[in-house]
């Protein structure tokens, strides 16, 4: 059942948010490679839509590298100035190290609210810094209403909360697909500062031991506007590449799945969408042999047009889909591939 619910997340101190000195700090990440990480776009346009000047921090030893590519990529007024601290200890943004910095700077009065994406880094690191400060961090938003009220998914998306928060710092986590990227320019005003690190030591001893990463050609799950997603009908893993790489190659597709498809062995769990998995809303979701239970739908249902492909009239994808093709998929999905080739030549 769909509700609103209303919940207020406990008091600490109340500061008014027209005091002069508001500012939001938002986290952002880069890539190995020095690219500034999607979803961090998405967590700037929500920073600017709270309407405070912005400080953002950018860590780890290509922290200042991608500073400059941000001021020189990004169009973002609210934009004052890029905290930068270029240890190598905040490489691969360990949050038991990156926590306690954040804490640092968060004491600071002048800022009222902390915006990260709700990624898998920002989500390991919120909790961490939450603990350090004493505050209730308001995980996932969806939407800001004003400075202090937020919407956010609850019960795996099957009721909306709108939490009105009246500590004096707001630790918000965004979730990408809910805001657009940034827009393209130049912030060349926004100054570049070197933090100061004086509590970054971990509690616990910590340490980076390597990360064995599936390297793809194919666009990111979580920025691509096309994809081909697979369920347990695809039976093994030789037949969802079969049938979903010449598909989603056709299409310039991003590949997902089903958590009854990573547990079966059909692709790595990297690729799963929904509760647990990813949460996606591409411009197209094709669910291909997916039957549609919530834990699924929480993870795609805000695609612009969902696509089902199911042997099954009642299954309930077609209840949230655009369109709906009942039939086979190891008939009706090569098919569609020779069409949309065809198409394309
Ligand atoms: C706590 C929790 C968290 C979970 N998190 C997630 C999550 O993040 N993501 C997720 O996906 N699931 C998650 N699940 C699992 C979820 O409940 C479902 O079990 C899962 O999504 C089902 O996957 P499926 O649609 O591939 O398989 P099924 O439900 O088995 O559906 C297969 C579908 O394929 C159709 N089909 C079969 N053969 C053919 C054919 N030849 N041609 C066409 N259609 C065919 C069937 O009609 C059926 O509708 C979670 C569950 C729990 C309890």
């Amino acid at each position: 059942m769909l509700r609103t619910t209303y919940r207020k997340v406990p008091t600490t101190a109340f500061v008014s948010q027209t005091c002069k000195f508001a500012s939001t700090l938002a986290f952002i990440e880069s890539t190995k490679e020095g690219k500034i990480v999607p979803s961090s776009l998405n967590a700037l346009t929500a920073a600017q839509e709270l309407g405070n000047p912005i400080h953002a921090v950018m860590l780890g030893s290509q922290a200042s590298a991608t500073a400059s590519a941000l001021k020189s990529s990004v169009k973002c007024e609210k934009l004052d100035k890029i905290l930068v601290s270029n240890a190598d200890a905040f490489d691969n943004y360990l949050p038991e190290r990156v926590a306690p910095l954040l804490a640092q700077i968060l004491k600071s009065d002048e800022y009222t609210h902390f915006v990260t994406a709700a990624n898998a880094i920002g989500k390991n690191t919120l909790p961490r810094l939450g603990a350090l400060l004493d505050n209730q961090p308001i995980n996932d938003i969806t939407k800001i209403v004003d400075a202090k009220t937020f919407v956010r998914p609850i019960y795996a998306g099957n009721a909306i909360a709108t939490v009105e928060c009246s500590q004096s710092k707001k630790l918000i986590s965004v979730r990408p697909s809910a805001f657009d990227s940034i827009p393209q320019g130049s912030t060349e005003s926004a100054a570049v500062e070197e933090v100061k690190v004086t509590e970054s030591k971990p509690q616990i001893d910590i340490k980076w031991e390597g990360e064995n990463l599936i390297k793809s050609e194919r666009p990111d799950l979580g920025s691509a506007s096309i994809v081909v997603s697979g369920g347990r009908a695809l039976k093994d893993k030789e037949t969802f590449d079969k049938l979903l790489i010449p598909l989603a190659d056709v299409l310039h597709a991003g590949i997902g799945a089903t958590r009854a498809a990573v547990d079966n062995g059909f692709c790595d769990n990297s690729m799963q969408i929904g509760q647990t998995g990813k949460v996606v809303a591409p411009d197209l979701y094709l669910a291909v042999g997916i039957s549609g239970a919530i834990q699924h739908l929480a993870g795609m249902k805000d695609s612009k047009v969902i696509v089902a492909i199911n042997n099954d009239p009642e299954a309930p994808i077609f209840k949230v889909a655009d369109y709906g093709l009942e039939g086979d998929i190891n008939q009706v999905v090569p098919e569609l591939t020779q069409k949309l080739k065809e198409a394309q030549s």
